[in-house]
């Protein structure tokens, strides 16, 4: 579900909108870390939406830890 970037960054493929994906990415995720409540975008607390990791792109969200 990720697209990998020159960068090492991850872009999530799933968009802003597969709340069910990104609450299952941030399952398995053992980088997860909730985002102040502001920043908060799923009713699901873990999701990757809702992770101080996620920065939003124009599309989607590329996921800034590296080896997350
Ligand atoms: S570190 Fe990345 S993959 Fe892990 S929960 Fe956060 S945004 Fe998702």
């Amino acid at each position: 579900m990720w697209k990998i970037l020159k960068n090492g960054c991850r872009e999530y493929l799933g968009g802003q909108s597969d709340w069910s994906g990104a609450a299952n990415e941030a399952l398995q995720c053992v980088s997860f870390r909730e985002d102040v409540e502001e920043e908060c975008v799923a009713d699901e607390v873990r999701s990757c939406y809702n992770c101080r990791y996620r920065r939003w792109t124009e599309n989607s969200f590329i996921c800034l830890h590296v080896s997350g």
